[in-house]
């Protein structure tokens, strides 16, 4: 039903944390490296854009539009993922053009996409008028929605799921609770699908990044929406409670890309016990919210955790001077 274009590495890796898990007696927490997916430095957008790269092609466009803030992963992505494909890039990016591009941005520059700055607009709301643009100069422009969360995005979360089953199999393990960034909705209406699919029992702990809305719908609504034409297309026998569709929002107070002491408590404590390096935007935040259920115990003692990194380290280089505060 979906066709697929391979653009990165898989199985990621999964395995214990075993010096990190320390600080926690009584649990053992894992990860899952989705910051090693290939696609120019890694991240989740990879395994949403196989598909949606997949069906641009199928539908024989030439040219993609996607959006996302200035220090976009998902922009990021998706102009590595162009270039592979051979496909001409747009990006619709919030904030004014810098002096000098960093991080994200400098790396989607590099790799040729088209970039148009936006100012507040950072979800996509000019989309449809460079689609008519691009349309009128003969082009057959494909759009990518907004963080890649569609239900065909997702489906590279559904497989996913179906991947993570897979290694938990081999390796004869459960996990207990899997926490994970959450912001555009699709890793986790594509999780939610999968898990169901796959028989993956493990509890789902997304931690919110994003505290505003998009286009006018809560990430709640976004992924029950999803969720909703997923069950409807894969014909899902199991039953999802679409009511008590899971969120953490403990931790996004400070709102989008701020980076507080929590960011910078969680990047320093895990690269300095495993060498492994969060993102200041994302993958810190939803860090941060695992350590203080694990410290609080507000998640069974005795469990086994696993924390999903979906990457983003382009742009702990553009918040360099927060990050080290
Ligand atoms: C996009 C992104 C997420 C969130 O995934 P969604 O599917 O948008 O909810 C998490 N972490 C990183 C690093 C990302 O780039």
């Amino acid at each position: 039903m979906h066709n697929k274009f391979k653009l990165g590495f898989f199985p990621t890796p999964m395995y214990e944390l075993k010096r990190f898990s320390k600080n926690y007696p009584g649990f053992r927490i894992f990860i899952k490296r989705d910051d090693h997916t290939g696609l120019a430095t890694g991240g989740n957008k990879t395994r949403k854009l196989e598909y949606l790269i997949g069906d641009a092609l199928k539908h024989g466009a030439d040219t993609v539009i996607t959006s996302g803030a200035q220090q976009s992963n998902h922009c990021r992505q998706t102009a590595a993922a162009s270039a592979m494909a051979g496909l001409e890039c747009h990006l619709l990016l919030g904030g004014e053009k810098p002096e000098q591009p960093g991080g994200n941005l400098l790396l989607s520059t590099l790799m040729g996409a088209n970039i148009h700055f936006k100012g507040e607009n950072r979800k996509g709301e000019d989309t449809e008028h460079l689609f008519a643009e691009l349309k009128s100069k003969e082009k057959k422009p494909y759009i990518i929605p907004y963080g890649g969360s569609n239900l065909i995005g997702a489906m590279g979360f559904a497989e996913a799921a179906s991947e993570l089953k897979m290694q938990l199999d081999e390796q004869r393990l459960n996990m207990d609770y899997i926490f994970f960034a959450s912001s555009s909705g699709g890793m986790q209406a594509g999780l939610m699908l999968g898990a169901a699919m796959h028989d993956l029992k493990s509890t789902l702990m997304p931690v919110c990044n994003d505290k505003e809305k998009t286009n006018g719908l809560s990430l709640q609504e976004i992924i029950r929406q999803l969720l909703t034409e997923g069950i409807a297309q894969l014909h899902l026998k199991t039953p999802l409670d679409l009511e008590n569709i899971p969120l953490i929002k403990a931790y996004d107070h400070a709102g989008y890309g701020v980076v507080t002491h929590q960011e910078r408590s969680a990047i320093k404590t895990l690269a300095s016990a495993e060498g492994i390096l969060l993102d200041p935007v994302y993958t810190a935040r939803a860090f941060y919210g695992m350590m203080d259920h694990l410290e609080k115990k507000l998640i069974r003692p005795g469990s086994n955790v696993l924390f999903w990194h979906t990457g983003g380290i382009p742009a702990t280089f553009h918040h360099a001077r927060e990050v080290l505060r």
